[in-house]
């Protein structure tokens, strides 16, 4: 019986994980199909996408026309099913910017945390991302280089299914050639993109998200991923068989019925059950690491969520992988006579150097694009293709009034009519009522273009997570205070951002939906917007300045890890959850490694 409970726990385990997302997902994932028993704790309910996901329902089928509430602020729809801006019961406190602006923490409470519904683009990060501060002296460096995490790049793409283009550019690498699927067609709007970006000196690329263009090769990638474990490649290949190719045609933020897309509710946890080596308990919310005499990590305290009793877990090693924020809160929270400022804490830095991504937006309106025959409008429900960053070298030769890059995640075409659809057009018309109302609505339907930059962040001082002295969740946990403030250098590039979009909007032939802000501050999106906060449990090269190795250890307490984003020093303009994917495999090698020489 996988799904357990406090009393029902099938112990000694070997490995404690909490967090069932992408971070603990992968975990999972590569230490069952070793062999290696595993508790997997997630404070979330269970979550079953083949039979809960709304993926076939229509807009129209919802209340309020399936529109975004407060409570569902991603729509009626979202496979999100608990969580969002807000958790209920689960305060955090944030201290408002010099601005006045504050961070939000967007969190998801359920099995798979916000692989439900994430956008599944998945980007590498490159080698100059590897190695920020020494290209141009600022930020920290990551302990690795890309060479270390490429192999696990090249793993997870075969694994959860990455479409993509295999072009290589600057510091936007692509693995060996056989690790992506093809990539969707392109829309009308994306060839218009393709035809005049390069008119301004950028390259359009085929985009990379983690869904399925094809069937995976089930005969050959299970061999690749778990050579010399037949019964691994066997639940693989059997797993990859469930899987079906995508539909193109319903919103993947909902979630995937027939798990075409990657969730790690569909892509990594049914196989790490297979083998029988995985166990979970839901509705567990953990709250400190325990440690024996000699300071090891031993096990977990948490709350089951539903008797709001205190509960213990045990087992040789804990990988805590609940987000990197919430990872952060849990060591702070570990605390005892020995470690006063919490577990792994002995270099202060525990919640320090926190990142989020940059992000501004500008819509456009294309005359070339309206009033289009029905054309192919099977889209991919997110990045078709998008624009790497381009201009690295004039920001190296200081041509450039901020130090980092972003990326540009284009989008159009003639998505699912909802409520919004046609509305907002008197810019364009001039007001239409009755039949040419809906002659215009008609017209202008497909003629929308969006531009969203993702930029990357350099640390900084003023951005770190602590524990509040006064507020705690409703178990009783204190809760997080998160100090956040933009750097210049990020408010500048935002700038950019607008100033480029607006660009390209007008060689497209088009007019901005908005004008292009021009201000640096209000510009940039307000921290935690963009849902890519890691940092907090920084990795680093001595353990005077960071709070793990580089095998995502710590390095106070040898048998604890942390699996998620909390261990990014620098957030790239490339969107983490690869990443995170990447190094949880790899640091899951690393402990089965050590476990076979009995070394955890
Ligand atoms: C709308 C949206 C769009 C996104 N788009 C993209 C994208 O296109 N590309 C990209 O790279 N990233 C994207 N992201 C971010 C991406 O979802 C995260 O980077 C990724 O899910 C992080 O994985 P994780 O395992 O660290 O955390 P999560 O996926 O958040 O999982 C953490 C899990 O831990 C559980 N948990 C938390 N605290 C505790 C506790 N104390 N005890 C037990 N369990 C706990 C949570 O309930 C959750 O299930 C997006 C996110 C959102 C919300
Ligand atoms: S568009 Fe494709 S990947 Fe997205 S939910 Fe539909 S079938 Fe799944």
């Amino acid at each position: 019986m996988p799904f357990v409970t406090a009393s029902t726990q099938r112990g000694p385990y070997d490995v404690i994980i909490v967090g069932s997302g992408a971070g603990g997902g992968q975990t999972a994932y590569t230490l069952c199909m070793e062999g290696v028993r595993v508790l997997m704790l997630e404070a979330g309910r269970n979550y079953t996408p083949s039979k809960e996901t709304a993926m076939f329902q229509t807009p129209d089928m919802a209340p309020l026309g399936g529109t975004a509430t407060p409570d569902k602020s991603f729509g009626f729809y979202d496979a999100t099913v608990d969580g969002g801006w807000e958790v209920p019961g689960e305060p955090y406190v944030t201290v408002p910017d010099k601005w006045g602006g504050h961070f939000t923490w967007w969190r998801a409470r359920m099995l798979g945390g916000r692989t439900n519904h994430w956008g599944r683009i998945s980007l590498r990060n490159g080698p100059y991302d590897f190695k920020p501060r020494s290209r141009d002296g600022l930020g920290l460096d990551w302990p690795i280089t890309y060479d270390d995490v490429a192999p696990y790049y090249d793993k997870v793409e075969m694994l959860v299914g990455v479409y993509g283009g295999n072009e290589s550019r600057e510091n936007t690498p692509a693995g060996p050639g056989d690790t992506l699927l093809p990539p969707p067609a392109p829309l009308v709007s994306d060839h218009l993109l393709m035809q005049r970006a390069p008119r301004l000196g950028i390259a359009v690329l085929p985009g990379r998200r983690a869904v399925l263009t094809r069937a995976q090769d089930h005969r050959t990638i299970p061999a690749k991923l778990h050579p010399g474990n037949p019964r691994a490649q066997q639940i693989l290949a059997q797993a990859m068989r469930n899987r079906s190719p995508c539909l193109w045609a319903t919103p993947c933020g909902q979630g995937c019925s027939v798990a075409a897309n990657y969730q790690s509710t569909t892509v990594h946890l049914p196989p790490a059950l297979a083998t029988g080596n995985l166990d979970i308990i839901t509705h567990a919310m953990v709250y400190e690491v325990t440690t024996d005499k000699k300071g090891r990590a031993n096990g977990v305290r948490f709350i089951d969520a539903t008797t709001g009793r205190h509960e213990h877990a045990a087992a040789r090693t804990v990988v805590l992988a609940a987000s990197g924020f919430e990872s952060a809160r849990i060591l702070l929270n570990s605390q005892s006579s020995r470690t006063p400022n919490g577990l792994a804490n002995s270099s202060g830095l525990v919640g320090r150097y926190i990142l989020d991504t940059v992000g501004s937006s500008v819509s456009g309106q294309i005359p070339l694009l309206e009033s289009l025959p029905p054309l192919n409008e099977d889209a991919a429900g997110g990045l078709q293709v998008y624009v790497p960053w381009w201009l690295y070298q004039e920001q190296l030769a200081h041509k450039l009034p901020f130090p980092r890059g972003y990326h540009i995640e284009y989008g159009g075409g003639k998505t699912m009519p909802s409520v919004g659809t046609g509305a907002n057009l008197e810019w364009l018309t001039g007001g239409s009522y009755g039949r040419k109302l809906k002659e215009d609505a008609r017209r202008y339907y497909g003629s929308f273009v969006q531009f969203d930059g993702r930029g990357a962040m350099v640390p900084n001082d003023n951005c770190y997570l602590e524990l509040d002295p006064v507020v705690k969740d409703q178990f009783g946990i204190p809760a997080l205070r998160i100090h956040w403030q933009w750097g210049e250098s990020e408010q500048r590039q935002a700038a950019h951002m607008q100033e480029t979009f607006g660009a390209i909007v007008e060689a497209m032939g088009g007019r901005v939906g908005t004008p292009v802000v021009t201000d640096p501050v209000k510009a940039i999106s307000s921290g935690g917007q963009m849902i890519h906060e890691v940092g907090g449990a920084i990795m680093g090269a001595d353990a005077r300045s960071s709070v793990t190795n580089r095998w995502s250890q710590t390095w106070d307490v040898p048998n604890l890890f942390v699996a998620d984003g909390g261990v990014f020093p620098y957030n790239a303009d490339k969107n983490p959850t690869l990443t995170i994917m990447a190094l949880a495999w790899r640091m899951s090698d690393h402990i089965l490694e050590r476990m076979r020489r009995r070394d955890l």
